[in-house]
């Protein structure tokens, strides 16, 4: 198993060169997603509040459908995280959609689109945090944005969609003791377990905060598997336990002043 968990034509070079390094549209990912299995991550659809100062984990919701139409035409099309990971068969035009954090903006704006264009996604919720705000982000002056309730991730279980942990509270769980780091990992799986009686298989570092020992731990609670925000595709020999994801966004600065000037 390749601890890089990256598929060989990536680690290459050659092709990453031509890669961006925030996904907003298919064209120059096509080859790299033609070699792996490509999962998406995404934070807040829908307005960005003045005075975000994350201003890059907000997409917009005509964006956001952009994102899915393209993908759609395209013959992109996402089954259930597990399902996935069984065939992990390459160039198959399948993709995994992931929301972190589980932001009730992702319910009002993301998920009829979700509908609309047939695909289903993850978001992974913070057990501690249900129905209340990003109180990890508030810390360093972020604005404040609400996480869905208990009704609203049923509301989101219900219409096919799927949920996994983001730990109890979002630290950097490399910054805790390993004792501490458990109660995060295994304590929020079962607190998600009773609150929606299902099992919970998926979880992701947050912050993309990682390394062996979390793993581990990862692994004897019982998860399936775990995503980092390492970037690139997952191949065959890819660990299910620290996937990698592509970051998808608005077009970066550069490129949209770009298109702006030359409008002009
Ligand atoms: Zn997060």
């Amino acid at each position: 198993m390749s601890p890089a968990g990256v598929y060989p034509p990536f680690v290459n070079g050659s092709m990453a060169q031509k890669v961006p390094k925030y996904y907003s549209q298919l064209a120059p990912f096509a080859p790299l997603f033609d070699a792996g299995l490509p999962i998406l991550m995404y934070h807040k659809i829908g307005p960005r509040p003045f005075g975000a100062r994350l201003k890059g984990l907000y997409l917009s919701a005509s964006l956001f459908e952009n994102q899915l139409k393209e993908l759609s035409l395209a013959g992109y099309r996402t089954v259930p995280f597990s399902e996935n990971l069984e065939q992990p068969q390459l160039n198959n035009r399948r993709i995994i959609l992931t929301f972190d954090d589980g932001f009730l903006n992702v319910l009002e704006y993301a998920l009829p689109l979700l509908q609309k264009y047939r695909f289903q996604a993850i978001q992974y919720v913070v057990a501690d945090l249900i129905g209340k705000a990003n109180a990890w982000d508030l810390k360093v002056g972020e604005k404040a944005e609400p996480l869905m309730s208990h009704e609203q991730i049923k509301e989101w279980l219900q219409s096919g969609n799927e949920i996994g942990s983001h730990s109890c509270t979002h630290p950097h769980l490399s910054r805790l003791s390993l004792r501490d780091a458990q109660e995060e990992i295994s304590g929020s799986k079962k607190r998600l377990e009773d609150m929606f009686q299902i099992s919970i298989a998926h979880f992701c570092f947050p912050y993309g905060d990682w390394n062996e020992p979390l793993r581990d731990i990862v692994r004897e609670a019982g998860y399936s598997t775990a995503v980092t925000t390492e970037f690139g595709v997952n191949g065959p020999e890819s660990n299910p336990l620290s996937l990698r994801r592509i970051m998808a966004r608005y077009p970066s600065r550069s490129l949209k002043t770009f298109a702006e000037k030359l409008s002009f």
